[in-house]
């Protein structure tokens, strides 16, 4: 008897890579089922919400922008500047915590139902390959036919259809980097003023081409940092899409007229042919798996017509798959309690620092080269450079004051009154003059209080320090 392939591996390789190392391309049959139909209505909300996010204003601000190079970035309406980048860091810290407790509890969730790369390659790409080439036995005759006319018209279709739907993908992206108004600018004036914009928008388009119409599954098997992360976040009480081997092995084939002695699984490879990423779920979990619920559908479909219950392939834990009917299954684990009281603790703390945080940021620095001018009525001057930040979206008249030390200090604005603009910055040139008699030393603390209306009152809203120069006293 020649030695039998073995039967486990799947363990050592990749279901889209050959045993040489070339890529094996997946042609996954067009799933469809209750779950597929729950995805898309999802998935279509979420695009409208992703298209219409740029356009959405609160309080005059993008719902979302993220412009690094202004480094400027609005959340819900809010902006957040260099200065406030701690608040940033500590919501990208609990939107990582939020996936890690999410995965332990119901797995790659996210991937299937929520990952923009899953639901542009399944809900919108991969649709439009099957409305063009067919089901995948279709595509699979058609990728090994030779280039003939049929061939030629199909993928140049198909790839002039999704290099637009790139482009615009690239837009979309660009109106979250930059804002919709600049990119409607780039969009509307000459292609010489917008260079670097153009640039940018072709290289997103071309990254994004490429990415559905030839990386595609790769990107979640091998780029995918989260993807690579499950193999940690995962274990035997994590909700994942299972098959129940108890109830489906051994597998057997159906055949006519013959009594049934094998379990409920009848090896039809259905749930196999439907998958995005060419793995057979009956393995096991597996790393590949995005559970995108193709294979639930296609085994439901199977167990209707067979007659069997629906669930051989399900959302179920590990452990509730093993677990002896009337055993309990541990529901709550002790890391889910732990990543919650984090998370909890992140959020208080986010949500403080946003209420509390200034409008106004100051910086008070002494003028470069200068040191000290006695003027004729005796006070000492120095010359400093201010810069009052207003994170407000409204103009932001301001006041100065000396508060330290405490008594006979003028301020002079070169220029006149300050008027911080909205989400902007004033660099001002201004003069501190003070008594001989209040200044300690040659080298002393000098503090300014910044005021504004806030409310329809006057309050101080930043105190700034620097050095006071002064003749050393006789
Ligand atoms: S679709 Fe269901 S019955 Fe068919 S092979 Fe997969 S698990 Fe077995
Ligand atoms: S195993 Fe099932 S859920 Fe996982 S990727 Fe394949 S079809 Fe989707």
């Amino acid at each position: 008897m020649p030695p039998q392939p073995p039967t486990d591996d799947f363990r050592d390789h990749l279901a889209s890579v050959k045993q040489d190392g070339q890529r094996q391309w997946v042609f996954p049959k067009k799933p469809r089922g209750r779950f597929t139909r729950y995805r898309d209505g999802v998935a279509y909300g979420l695009l409208a919400l992703l298209v219409a996010g740029p356009l959405i204003k609160i309080n005059g601000q993008p719902l979302l922008m993220i412009n690094i190079l202004e480094r400027k970035f609005v959340v819900f309406g809010q902006i957040f500047w260099p200065q406030d980048m701690y608040i940033f860091v500590l919501i990208l810290l609990a939107a990582v915590v939020f996936i890690a407790l999410f995965t332990v509890v119901y797995g790659r969730l996210f991937c299937g139902w929520v990952c923009p790369q899953t639901i542009f390659m399944e809900n919108v790409f991969r649709k439009i390959e099957y409305w063009i080439e067919g089901d995948y036995t279709k595509q699979r005759a058609l990728a090994k036919a030779p280039w003939n006319r049929e061939k030629i018209v199909k993928r140049g279709g198909k790839y002039l259809i999704f290099y637009a739907i790139s482009v615009g993908i690239a837009h979309v992206f660009l109106a979250y980097l930059i804002g919709a108004d600049e990119l409607f600018k780039i969009m509307r004036e000459p292609v010489r003023d917008h260079v670097a914009g153009i640039g940018v928008l072709l290289l997103f388009s071309g990254a994004f081409f490429t990415v559905f119409t030839y990386l595609r599954e790769q990107v979640c098997l091998v780029a995918c940092p989260y993807g690579r992360l499950q193999g940690v976040l995962v274990d035997p009480d994590t909700l994942v899409i299972a098959y129940d081997h108890p109830r489906g092995e051994p597998r057997g084939k159906l055949r006519k007229g013959q009594t049934r002695t094998e379990g409920d699984c009848i090896d039809c490879l259905q749930c196999v042919h439907v998958c995005p990423t060419g793995i057979d779920i009956r393995n096991g979990t597996q790393l590949e798996c995005i559970n995108c619920t193709a294979c639930i559908d296609a085994c439901d479909e199977i167990m209707d017509r067979i007659g069997k219950p629906r669930g051989l392939v399900r959302y179920a834990s590990q452990r509730s798959i093993e677990a002896t009917p009337g055993q309990p299954v541990q529901k709550v684990q002790v890391r889910t309690v732990a990543y919650t009281a984090v998370l909890a603790g992140l959020l208080g703390l986010i949500s403080y620092l946003v209420f509390t945080r200034s409008l106004v940021d100051a910086q008070l620095m002494r003028a470069q080269g200068q040191i000290y001018q006695v003027l004729p009525s005796g006070y000492i001057s120095n010359l400093y450079n201010l810069k009052v930040i207003n994170k407000a979206a409204a103009g932001l008249p301001v006041q100065l004051r000396v508060i330290a030390p405490a008594t006979g200090g003028r301020i002079t604005v070169v220029g006149g009154p300050l008027t911080v603009p909205a989400e902007g910055l004033a660099d001002q040139v201004i003069i501190v003059e003070l008594p001989p008699s209040t200044i300690p030393g040659p080298r002393s603390e000098i503090k300014l209080g910044v005021y504004g209306q806030l409310n329809g009152q006057e309050q101080l809203l930043k105190t700034v320090k620097s050095t006071f120069l002064a003749p050393a006293a006789p």
